[in-house]
């Protein structure tokens, strides 16, 4: 019997992506559906102050909206010299939310002054289930490297024209996507949390 769960996200990249995971893991056993199931439900304010109160908030709303078990990620950048920031707001760090250009420029100008050997930082994601009787399980992934001092590459999305992984010499926006699932925030953060989502809704029935 297959077992039913949707992945709290309107993302197709992001379905794909962790379709593809838990099939390695349990080939059939899983029927991921996401939002773009269910038009009507409008999207979920991000206000929790972590990654990890805005991935739950995501997983247990569209969980109680549509009574399945839900999975949820939030991920962002997070600059040493920035103290951390962007941190949870990096999609709207420069006011829109989703103006990828307008937030890259806001980072490279906060860092324009900020020498290599302190341009470090990481992307991170928090990937959390919720079942429907409200028990929660949360797993983080994290993508070291360092910030970049002009945008380069035209693959990826968000900061990836400006972060260079840790041990290589191209921006993620010069990587191939199966490259980057290999090693990012989301693909360890989704690898890690499958085996828990498996055991999880086995004991759903
Ligand atoms: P969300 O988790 O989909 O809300 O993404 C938050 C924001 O973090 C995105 O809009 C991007 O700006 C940034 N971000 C998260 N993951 C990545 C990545 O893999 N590459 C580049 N930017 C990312």
């Amino acid at each position: 019997m297959s077992h039913k769960l949707l992945l709290a996200t309107r993302n197709q990249g992001k379905i794909v992506e962790f379709r593809r995971i838990l099939d390695a893991i349990a080939p059939g056993e899983i029927d991921l559906v996401g939002l773009d199931q269910f038009p009507d439900l409008h999207d979920v304010d991000e206000t929790g102050s972590t990654f990890q109160e805005n991935a739950l908030l995501k997983a247990r709303e569209m969980s109680e909206a549509t009574g399945l078990p839900a999975i949820a990620d939030d991920s962002g950048l997070c600059v040493d010299a920035l103290n951390g920031d962007p941190g949870i707001f990096s999609a709207r760090w420069a006011g829109e939310h989703g103006n990828d250009s307008a937030n890259l420029e806001k980072v490279l100008d906060q860092m324009k002054d900020v020498p290599d050997e302190k341009r470090t930082g990481y992307f991170i994601c928090v990937a959390a289930l919720y079942l429907p009787d409200g028990w929660t399980y949360c797993e983080e992934g994290r993508f070291l490297g360092r910030i970049l001092h002009s945008p380069v590459g035209e693959n990826g999305f968000g900061y990836d024209p400006i972060f260079q992984p840790e041990g290589l010499t191209i921006s993620s926006a010069q990587m191939s996507s199966e490259e980057k699932d290999a090693m990012s925030h989301r693909g360890k953060a989704l690898r890690a949390i499958a085996p828990h989502v498996m055991k999880a809704l086995k004991t759903l029935g």
